[in-house]
């Protein structure tokens, strides 16, 4: 069925265009009576045929931009604080930043309502960030620059959406692999197929390996990278989209699905790597250039919406508690037949910066669920024990004299230690000693302020009366190599840097010089991948040998070494097992990936025995058929 053919002749006259964007069907009329008050009509058509349309004004009755704009000055009131107004012609929209968005939307919407009918310009209302993101200016500058080839690209997309669609359920069958992530943590990758869809899930690289095991396994028959219809990424950590830039470079011309947060933390996580590779020497694996592929090629999603991504696969994101942005994948496939959920990492668990993982789903037969801290022996302490515990190293170290190394995630876990210290010093339970933050970490804080509708209630609000955490004075930003010094030579202190593995980037720089000093202590808050740097320490290594000032030498590990795993983000094993308990509906049967062996082995027979569902633990490279 010709979907844009169908509705042009239900509008007949009225209609002068009508094209996707993505999913979405968008129609253009002349006709500015229609455009005002064509609502009813249009709604009469979504019921019929189930799909979203938007009505937008044609090109040739808008007026000139400098009127339009002078008019929407003049309706939204001055509180709102409008920072930008940038017009897309070519789509007949209108993107208003505002420091206030909610004052440009109006009560149910009225002065979004009354901009629309007065320019006849469709406004979308963009939150100004409190923090300037370079980054995201800059992946916003990336989709303005190629706002005509992002028209062309979306309506390819929907095109082959509809290609295929049928509004009856498809019985057909569904097949699983495991391109990497299997029984391990890292280079998560899973290719879905249908007769009708080839689509990956995560794109992942294991920052803690070396060679061809860093990667997901393309040079399988059954992946055609000409052939795959669709990427959807579940959250920014580089071992589920750090290689999705390389497949831009491949050739890849097809839409990655995504939460905007996500977007532009991976383009930021994407060419911090290509820096550390120059760093270490090594050829980078791909160039900014790939990444500004992947960010003309994304289509963002918010949580709770509904998309087709191909003829037979629907998506719907969920939030899943581990970072911000970072999203549970709800996957309606030959509409009805099968529901795959797809969790990535997940935390059902409530953090300071974001509501634990959704357990709801309007239908759900399989599940795939990570498991990193799987096993019976990863029963996670309470939140209040673990932050209490964390406090107890810091005062203990200060005390003596010594210096605080935590290695950090840039994205989640830094942000969520910072929203604790920022708690303790405020309360007095830490003694007032500078708290230094370097690497990539203020970048990511500055993303979160931008997307505050990601984070929990309570972080949501401060932000929104202006008490943003993050920009707290009791941080201080270390941004070059003689502040860095200033650090390592000053007196006692809490240091947060990324990496959070030290595999590379300013935690390592610290890591060396604190290292023999038995004052000094590191704490891990995060997971620490087998091979890398922070597990060896964490298993108690007593020197490493290290590049100091470019000579090779031997570190002594003398400092106190803690690790405290009830901070982490992802859910323990308790946690994993509440979350099945508590998942309606009951699946029918639950996929295990994203641990080390024993623990998805050991999380398997748990789940198998509490809930009598079907169990999976596939390796990298099997395949199970789901349908
Ligand atoms: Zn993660």
């Amino acid at each position: 069925m010709d979907i844009l053919k169908t509705i042009k002749e239900k509008l007949r006259t009225n209609v002068t265009d009508a094209s996707f964007e993505g999913a979405n069907i968008v129609i253009y009329t002349k006709n500015e009576l229609f455009f005002k008050e064509g609502e009813g009509k249009i709604k009469e058509i979504v019921n019929e045929i189930k799909k979203r349309i938007e009505l937008r004004a044609d090109q040739k009755i808008l007026p000139d931009k400098e009127t339009a704009e002078s008019q929407i000055r003049k309706i939204v009131p001055e509180e709102a604080e409008i920072t930008n107004i940038i017009f897309d012609a070519h789509r007949s929209i209108v993107l208003i930043e505002a420091k206030k968005p909610g004052l440009v939307i109006g009560k149910q919407g009225s002065i979004i309502d009354e901009i629309r009918k007065t320019t006849l310009w469709t406004p979308q209302i963009q939150r100004s960030a409190s923090i300037k993101s370079k980054i995201t200016e800059s992946v916003r500058e990336v989709l303005y620059a190629n706002n005509n080839y992002r028209r062309k690209f979306l309506n390819q997309i929907g095109e082959k959406i509809y290609k295929g669609w049928s509004p009856d359920k498809v019985e057909e069958w569904i097949r699983i692999t495991a391109l990497g992530g299997g029984r391990q943590v890292g280079r998560s990758c899973f290719l879905l197929q249908t007769p009708n869809s080839k689509i990956l899930l995560d794109c992942g690289i294991d920052v803690a390996s070396h060679g061809k095991d860093k990667f997901p396994y393309f040079n399988v028959p059954e992946f055609d990278i000409s052939q795959l219809d669709a990427v959807i990424i579940s959250h920014a950590h580089l071992d589920h989209v750090g290689l999705l830039p390389y497949l831009y470079k491949m050739g890849y011309k097809g839409p990655v699905y995504m939460t905007p947060p996500t977007r532009d933390i991976a383009a930021l996580l994407s060419l911090d790597f290509i820096g550390v590779a120059y760093k270490q020497a090594s050829k980078p694996l791909f160039s900014s250039t790939d990444i500004k592929e992947m960010v003309k090629h994304s289509i963002c999603l918010n949580y709770n919406e509904v998309t087709d991504i191909t003829p037979d696969v629907r998506i719907t994101f969920y939030n899943s508690g581990h970072c911000l942005g970072s999203s549970i994948t709800h996957l309606n496939i030959g509409n009805g037949l099968h529901n795959l959920v797809y969790t990535g990492d997940h935390k059902y668990g409530k953090s300071r910066l974001l509501d634990p993982a959704v357990a709801n789903y309007p239908r759900v037969e399989t599940v795939i669920t990570e498991a990193t801290y799987g096993s019976k022996y990863d029963v996670l302490p309470s939140r209040t024990e673990s932050e209490e515990e964390l406090l107890g190293h810091i005062r203990t170290t200060i005390d003596k004299g010594g210096k605080v190394l935590i290695p950090e995630l840039g994205l989640g876990r830094a942000q969520e230690t910072m929203l604790i210290l920022e708690d303790a010093m405020v309360s007095g339970k830490l003694p007032k000693v500078p708290i230094y933050i370097d690497g990539m970490i203020w970048d990511i804080n500055a993303i979160h302020t931008a997307y505050p509708d990601f984070l929990s209630n309570k972080v949501r609000a401060s932000i929104f009366q202006d008490k943003n955490p993050f920009v707290s004075e009791i941080f201080s930003r270390v941004s070059s190599h003689q502040e860095r010094r200033k650090v390592i030579e000053g007196g006692p202190c809490i240091v947060l840097a990324t990496s959070g593995m030290l595999v590379g980037g300013a935690s390592v720089e610290y890591f060396k010089e604190f290292a023999s000093n038995p004052e000094n202590a590191i704490v891990f808050v995060c997971y620490q991948g087998v091979g890398s740097l922070g597990r060896q320490v964490q298993d108690g290594i007593e020197t490493t040998k290290m590049i100091v000032d470019g000579k090779e030498e031997i570190v002594k590990v003398n400092m106190e070494v803690h690790t405290i795993n009830g901070l982490t983000a992802h859910s323990g094993r308790n946690e994993i097992m509440a979350y099945f308990n508590n998942m309606r509906p009951k699946p029918k049967r639950v996929i295990i990936n994203h641990g080390e062996v024993s623990k998805c082995l050991d999380l398997a027979s748990a789940i198998y025995k509490s809930n009598r569902v079907e169990t999976n633990v596939p390796r990298t490279l099997e395949t199970l058929r789901l349908r």
